[in-house]
């Protein structure tokens, strides 16, 4: 075999073990079935829950959030009901129903046996590379859906203003508001690829989209928003300006976007700021 042979298919190595490094990385869960249950909470259903109760906790676990206050496993066909609240219930209640999330589910149930990985319950770790990749995906898609929308995101759209070298302004539209949109963890929920679309739209009982604003959501905690209700286009009483669209309060409380999680004491869109800074950094 001659040199050129040699460092052909090297680089032919290499380049496949790149793609898969960066793969289709994406900031989603990873275990089968807990973007799905996740999903199942809705504040109506599952309110005023301490931190220890979350959706994210109680999903993975096995369960999903069938009615008020109910948890229901769909192996064993357990139901679960909770009236446990924040502040107004004892710490020891709360234990209480901690472990009922393990032992509640009959024998013969796996959830019984072990829940989902402790990496799917906090922000998910992506190499600097992958997660460069990712935010530039959710970007491009996003000015895809972004119309007129406004963006502001309080302190963060700082933060992230300086980390791409850019002025700050709040709030933000255009690119800009899709770049906001995309550093704090929102991807576009329109795309004909993207399989769980349809069911979304349905669930938030989709209009029309007005000037191009799209449906967008969170992968980690499942907010799914129309962006029109957000758009220049859509009707306000008194003919108002409709309000900026804000990229760190829609999502919901449990988030690993917005709250620190496992050991890392930062939220994921902290985490992700120097994949971000790359964007602008001078070779
Ligand atoms: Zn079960
Ligand atoms: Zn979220």
């Amino acid at each position: 075999m001659n040199a050129d042979d040699t460092q052909q298919r090297l680089r032919a190595l290499l380049a496949t073990i790149d793609s898969e490094l960066v793969g289709d990385a994406r900031v989603v869960h990873k275990s089968r079935g807990m973007a799905e249950r996740v999903g199942s909470f809705l504040d109506s259903r599952w309110s005023l829950k301490p931190a220890e109760l979350s959706p994210l906790v109680c999903a993975a676990r096995g369960w999903t959030n069938s009615d008020r206050n109910t948890l229901r496993c769909d192996e064993c066909g357990s139901v679960l009901v909770c009236n446990v609240q924040q502040r107004l219930s004892p710490e020891t209640v709360v234990q209480g129903f901690v472990e009922r999330l393990t032992t509640h589910h009959k024998d013969s149930c796996r959830w019984r046996r072990s829940g989902v990985p402790p990496s799917d319950l906090v922000f998910p770790q992506l190499t600097p590379m992958q997660s460069r990749q990712a935010l530039l995906a959710r970007r491009d898609a996003l000015e895809r859906v972004i119309g007129s929308v406004q963006v502001s995101a309080g302190k963060a759209a700082q933060v992230v203003a300086e980390c791409l070298c850019q002025e700050y302004i709040q709030p933000v539209s255009g690119a800009a508001a899709a770049m906001l949109l995309a550093a704090l963890g929102w991807e576009s929920a329109t795309s004909a690829e993207d399989t769980h679309g349809s069911d979304s739209q349905a669930a938030v009982g989709i209009e029309p989209s007005i000037q191009g604003a799209g449906l967008i959501k969170c992968a980690l905690c499942q907010r799914v928003c129309g962006l029109w209700l957000f758009s220049g286009g859509s009707r306000q009483p008194g003919g108002q300006t409709p309000p900026a669209f804000d990229a760190l309060s829609q999502h919901r409380w449990f988030c690993p976007w917005i709250v620190p999680t496992g050991e890392v004491p930062s939220p994921g869109w902290q985490q992700t700021l120097p994949a971000m800074k790359t964007l602008t950094a001078k070779p």
